[in-house]
């Protein structure tokens, strides 16, 4: 069956938006358009019978936008204050456009001990599964008001791939502000092109992926985007990069059109999630 055409069949789905595309670049203020469409359309793939997963950032750019920090090099300390106030807001705002819809969610909050260690991890994917047979869309974040390095994912393209691996989704979607993956930075070389879709992730793709994106408020640039995709595919979820500039695009991607960078799943059966974040830990720590 035709890759695109086999989206359509997906029942387990996790999306994931970063901040810049929940805020205005002028202000770093929410967009509530963005919003507003996020939800229906979210809630429009649950109505349709499908389980829904939202992984969402923000907390720290709407805190800092409460309290009118401008500063980008503030402290951990401060960062972690205006996650806490953040977070609660970011809630506020979904829980009331999601009720416009009928809609329950709910929020969880995780950091790398939810699933480096049992029995956390089992507890989470226990909670995961009756929230999802209630009917309910859990919104999922980084605790970031209380993680600190050690415990810390860092970016939530990170954290939606193993959210999409701890409840064995079969499709996570990031939304990005780019249109997918290129050849090369598009931002900078006009003959750079997109790559529809990804079947093997070897050197080449890698590569590419150490591009940037040139997104300057999230943390997650293209590296990120690629090392999800290697724990989502071989969790044994499709993975599709695409352009939150039109959110609408989500239901467009669930009626099989072609739209992003689609990284077929490819599932391992060594495929260890621990491991892996093991060793995304040591790397990161030699790079210090
Ligand atoms: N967890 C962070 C926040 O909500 C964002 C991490 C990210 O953008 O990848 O503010």
């Amino acid at each position: 069956m035709d890759l695109r055409e086999a989206i359509k069949d997906k029942k387990r789905i996790v999306v994931k938006i970063g901040s810049s595309s929940l805020t205005h670049p002028e202000t770093g203020g929410l967009d509530y358009n963005k919003m507003e469409v996020l939800v229906r359309e979210l809630v429009n793939i649950r109505n349709s019978g499908k389980e829904v997963v939202l992984v969402t950032s923000g907390a720290i750019s709407v805190g800092k936008k409460a309290v009118h920090i401008k500063d980008a090099n503030e402290s951990i300390a401060i960062k972690q204050a205006c996650a806490a106030i953040g977070q609660a807001r970011l809630m506020m705002v979904y829980q009331k456009i999601f009720a416009e819809y009928n809609q329950v969610c709910a929020q969880v909050l995780m950091t790398k001990d939810t699933v480096n260690q049992m029995p956390n991890r089992e507890n989470a994917h226990n909670t995961f599964s009756q929230l999802l047979e209630l009917g309910v869309i859990p919104v999922v974040n980084e605790n970031d008001t209380i993680s600190t390095f050690e415990i810390k994912f860092g970016d939530n393209d990170t954290l939606s791939a193993i959210v999409a691996s701890l409840i064995e989704a079969d499709l996570l979607i990031l939304l990005s502000d780019i249109d997918g993956l290129f050849t090369d930075n598009p931002r900078k070389n006009p003959d750079a092109k997109l790559i529809e879709v990804v079947e093997n992730i070897d050197e080449n793709i890698i590569n590419m992926g150490k591009a940037e994106t040139g997104s300057s408020v999230g943390t997650g640039g293209m590296h990120t985007k690629i090392n999800a995709a290697m724990i989502a595919t071989k969790s044994g979820a499709d993975m599709i990069i695409a352009n939150s500039s039109d959110i609408h695009i989500l239901h467009r991607i669930m009626d099989g059109r072609n739209f992003g960078t689609l990284f077929v799943a490819n599932k391992d059966e060594n495929f260890r999630l621990a491991d892996f974040l093991g060793d995304l830990n040591e790397a990161y720590n030699g790079s210090k």
